[in-house]
């Protein structure tokens, strides 16, 4: 009888709920802001367009078009002459919660936000902790990116690595549903519906895989709606037969040069690095052509990540005893190069974190990487940094580029970036889903929320 009697206050009270709701929606329209005579750079890689203005409904942009032309009816209006306008920007490459750590995850995406950074992939992590702060920041408790997140899939071999027992306490290693152990005898339909119950937008597909099992797992993730993101080379699976499994996006440019290599490395754990020797000594490497050609025909994204390898060789000269990534910075700028030249799309991914005295995201590393060690124009830097990572997150429709229709998802900057891709830095407010972080508001990342460098 009580609990027939509480039943019933629920219910009532929802509807009442309900109804306040609806008026509240029918009286307040939502708020439209008009951000006008800005030199919009719209993330497609077109030229920048001086004198636009956006208008933004609630969440959306409404209309992009020039100065004075938009119908703007009550409009709150932000007036932008003189600066410039991007969309915001997409790190391809993130890990928030490995091992889980709330306040120092929060740090780090309130540093993202206010450094212009609308939505991150989380490449793999405890999704527990990533789906509570991906809930936050979509509905505007803290500040930080829109989260993408990866579940894992690999090989049994992966599961023995200490990463792995950080992002899945509690559960046996491989068992997680979020990080699950795929053999010859896995229902893959199961795996992959488990997969997608936490919440993840695409499986990763890390290490220790035979090429079939990558195939069947792209098909079968791809029927039930996933994206498939993985390693471009997977150990003992080879760049190529990654790409012929479909894959959407491959990470690490890096690892596409082990194609080269006479035997593959047969798994993983194996960190020897590529044989650069093998690379054609100048120009485009042929066999990295071969790669490339078959992204292009499948639409594969490349996600970069090529700072991580730069930053690493840095670090090697002052710390010679730190073991070598699999790529020195300048081959993995090499093969970024070629991938551009080629028209494959390269989308920008850090795969590490600014340190804590940072008061710029490790992306801003990526964006100079692609410019200055790359080569690419700073038009093409940022079309990578915000529409290719949209589409690389499966959310090109609504985000990565100014336009109608689109979240109200842009960054205002004091100078020019396509002078000089450094000018991100000049970076006075961000806009998230319509919602404004100003620069000025940012309050920098500390050593007690983020722990000590020295320490790590
Ligand atoms: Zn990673």
């Amino acid at each position: 009888m009580v609990a027939r009697f509480r039943k019933f206050t629920l219910l009532a009270g929802l509807a009442a709920l309900a109804v306040t709701a609806g008026a509240k929606a029918a009286d307040a329209p939502p708020q439209r802001v008009l951000y006008s005579g800005a030199t919009v750079i719209d993330g497609t890689g077109a030229p920048a367009r001086a004198g636009q203005d956006i208008l933004v409904e609630g969440e959306r942009i409404v209309a992009v078009g020039p100065h004075g032309s938009l119908p703007t009816g009550q409009a709150r209006s932000v007036d932008l002459a003189g600066r410039w306008v991007i969309p915001g920007l997409i790190d391809t490459h993130v890990h928030m919660a490995t091992p889980p750590n709330p306040k120092r995850a929060q740090a780090m995406l309130r540093r993202l936000l206010y450094g212009g950074v609308t939505t991150v992939r989380d490449m793999a992590d405890d999704l527990r902790s990533v789906s509570e702060l991906s809930r936050q920041t979509l509905v505007g408790e803290i500040p930080g990116p829109d989260i993408r997140a990866a579940a894992v899939t690999a090989g049994p071999p992966f599961f023995n690595d200490p990463r792995i027992g950080a992002v899945s306490m509690g559960y046996k290693a491989g068992t997680a549903p979020w990080a699950q152990a795929i053999d010859e005898n896995t229902d893959i339909p199961t795996a992959i519906t488990l997969a997608r119950g936490t919440g993840a937008a695409a499986i990763k597909i890390y290490a220790d895989l035979p090429a079939d099992l990558i195939a069947k797992l792209t098909a079968e993730a791809h029927r039930q709606g996933m994206l498939v993101w993985a390693h471009s080379a997977v150990f003992p699976t080879r760049p190529a037969d990654v790409i012929a499994a479909g894959v959407d996006v491959v990470s690490h440019a890096c690892y596409l040069a082990y194609q080269v290599e006479p035997v593959m490395l047969a798994s993983y754990e194996d960190h020897t690095p590529v044989n650069e020797s093998l690379l054609a000594k100048t120009g485009d490497d042929p066999v990295i052509a071969g790669l490339y050609k078959a992204m292009l025909a499948k639409g594969t994204i490349v996600d970069a990540t090529g700072s991580l390898f730069v930053r690493y060789d840095k670090l090697r000269k002052t710390h010679p005893e730190i073991r070598p990534l699999r790529c020195t910075g300048a081959t993995t700028a090499r093969l970024v190069r070629q991938a551009w030249k080629a028209g494959v799309p390269v989308s920008a991914g850090t795969d590490f974190e600014a340190d804590v005295a940072s008061p710029w995201p490790a992306l801003y590393d990526e964006l100079d990487f692609l410019a200055h060690d790359v080569g690419m124009p700073p038009l093409a830097v940022i079309h990578a940094a915000t529409l290719v990572g949209a589409e690389a997150a499966g959310q090109a429709k609504d985000t990565g580029s100014i336009a109608a229709g689109k979240l109200a998802n842009f960054v205002v900057l004091a100078a020019d970036p396509v002078k000089d891709i450094g000018n991100v830095r000049s970076i006075a407010m961000t806009v998230k889903r319509g919602k404004e972080f100003a620069r000025a508001d940012y309050r920098p990342v500390t050593v007690e929320e983020m722990g000590n460098d020295d320490e790590d």
